[in-house]
C-alpha cells in the first residue's frame, strides 16, 4: 500500500531533496547516499541537504553526489527551497531532529514529504511514511523499499556502499539483535555486486587521529563510573577534556559500546558538554530499554537499545539529576511498565 503511493509519487518528481537528521552517522549518511544514487539511477536530480557538518570519516562516502550543509548557508538554502518538488525525510522520526534553525524549511515548502526511517512512534508531518521500527537500519529499509518497488536490478555498487555502511554502523558490525534473515541475505546480496566490505570496514575503524585514541583512552582510564547497586556505567567528559585532545567530530562516538562490553554492564551512559547544555547517549542490553528515559527526561528518543538525548542544565547539575533517576530506578521502571 505505503510502496504502491511512493511508486506514483516517484512518478510525479524529478528535482527532490534528500534529508537526515543532525549530527548525521553512518546510517544517515549511507541511507540518504543510498537513496540519492536510486534517485539519478530513475533519472531524477536529487540533492541530500545535511543539518550539519559530517564528522571526516564519512566524507568519502558522499562523493559523487551533491550535498548542502544547512548551517552556515541557511538562508542561501530558504530562498531556494521553491527548486525541488520532494522532500524525503530519512533516517529521522520528527521534523525537530533536523535541529532548531533547519526546522523551517518543513513550512517554507509545501511539496511532499515522504519518510523513510526505523524510529520507533513517528511524528505525522508527511504525507506518507514508512516507518519500520523492527528493521536494524533505515539503510536496510531503502533496500527492501527499492526491492519492493520492482527495482532490485537497479540496485548498484554505488547504492550498495551507502547500504552496507548503514547497516554496518547501525549494527555494531552485524552483532546487535536487531540484525535479521534480511541483513545477511542483503549484505550477501551487496558481496555478489562486488562491493569489497573490508573496505568500508577500514574506511570507517581505521582512520583514528592520535587524539582520538588518546582522549578515548582518558575517558576509559581516568572517568569511567560505576553506579554501586545497578549494572550501570557512565563516562562525562567536560569541554575543558574534549579540547585538550582538540576534540573533533565524531571522535567521541562509540565509546559509549566500550561501557557496554564490560562484564555485567548492562547499562552505557555517555555524557558531553556542549556550548548550550549537555548531550547524553545511552546504549543497553538485556531487560533494559533506553528509549523512554531518554524521551521522558532527556528531551531525546531513539531505539530501545540505543537512544540519546539532551539536557539544558551543566554538565554537574545534569550528572546530579542522572544519578538521582537512576539511584530512584526511574530507568527499570518505566521502560517495564
Ligand atoms: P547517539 O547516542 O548515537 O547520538 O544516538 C543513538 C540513537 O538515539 C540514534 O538512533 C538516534 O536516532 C537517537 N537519538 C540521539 N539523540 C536524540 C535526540 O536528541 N532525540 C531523539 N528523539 N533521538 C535521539
Ligand atoms: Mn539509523
Amino acid at each position: 500500500m505505503e510502496i504502491q503511493q511512493l511508486k506514483q509519487f516517484l512518478q510525479t518528481t524529478s528535482t527532490p531533496l534528500i534529508t537526515t537528521h543532525k549530527s548525521p552517522d553512518g546510517d544517515a549518511i549511507g541511507s540518504s547516499v543510498a537513496w540519492f544514487h536510486y534517485l539519478k539511477n530513475l533519472g531524477q536530480n536529487p540533492t541530500i541537504l545535511l543539518p550539519d557538518s559530517p564528522p571526516a570519516f564519512l566524507l568519502p562516502f558522499l562523493n559523487g553526489t551533491i550535498w548542502q550543509v544547512f548551517e552556515g548557508n541557511e538562508n542561501q538554502i530558504l530562498e531556494n527551497l521553491n527548486h525541488f518538488d520532494a522532500v524525503y525525510c530519512l533516517d529521522y522520526n520528527h521534523p525537530s531532529r533536523v535541529g532548531k534553525e533547519m526546522e523551517a524549511i518543513f513550512s517554507a515548502t509545501k511539496v511532499g514529504k515522504v519518510m523513510i526511517d526505523h524510529h520507533q512512534n513517528p511524528d505525522s508531518f508527511c504525507e506518507l511514511t514508512i516507518s519500520r521500527p523492527s528493521i536494524c537500519s533505515t539503510a536496510q529499509l531503502i533496500f527492501q523499499v527499492i526491492e519492493e518497488l520492482g527495482d532490485l536490478l537497479k540496485i548498484d555498487l554505488e547504492i550498495g556502499k551507502g547500504i552496507y555502511l548503514g547497516i554496518m554502523t547501525d549494527t555494531g558490525s552485524f552483532r546487535f539483535p536487531s540484525v535479521d534473515t534480511n541483513t545477511h541475505r542483503i549484505a550477501g546480496h551487496l558481496l555478489q555486486l562486488g562491493l569489497k566490505h573490508y573496505e568500508i570496514h577500514e574506511a570507517i575503524y581505521d582512520v583514528n587521529t592520535i587524539n582520538r585514541l588518546q582522549l578515548r583512552g582518558y575517558a576509559i582510564a581516568e572517568k569511567m563510573v560505576f553506579h554501586p547497586t545497578l549494572p550501570i556505567a557512565w563516562i562525562s567528559l567536560t569541554r575543558e577534556e574534549l579540547e585538550r585532545f582538540q576534540h573533533a567530530k565524531g571522535d567521541t562516538e562509540g565509546l559509549v559500546n566500550v561501557l557496554l562490553s564490560i562484564e555485567g554492564i548492562q547499562v552505557g551512559i555517555f555524557l558531553s558538554e556542549q556550548k548550550d547544555g549537555v548531550k547524553l547517549s545511552f546504549r543497553s542490553k538485556g531487560a533494559y530499554y533506553v528509549n523512554n528515559f531518554a524521551s521522558k527526561y532527556f528531551n531525546g528518543g531513539g531505539h530501545q537499545y540505543a537512544a540519546g538525548g539532551k539536557s539544558e542544565d551543566n554538565l554537574e547539575v545534569t550528572m546530579e539529576r542522572l544519578v538521582t533517576l537512576l539511584s530512584d530506578g526511574e530507568l527499570n521502571r518505566i521502560d517495564s511498565e
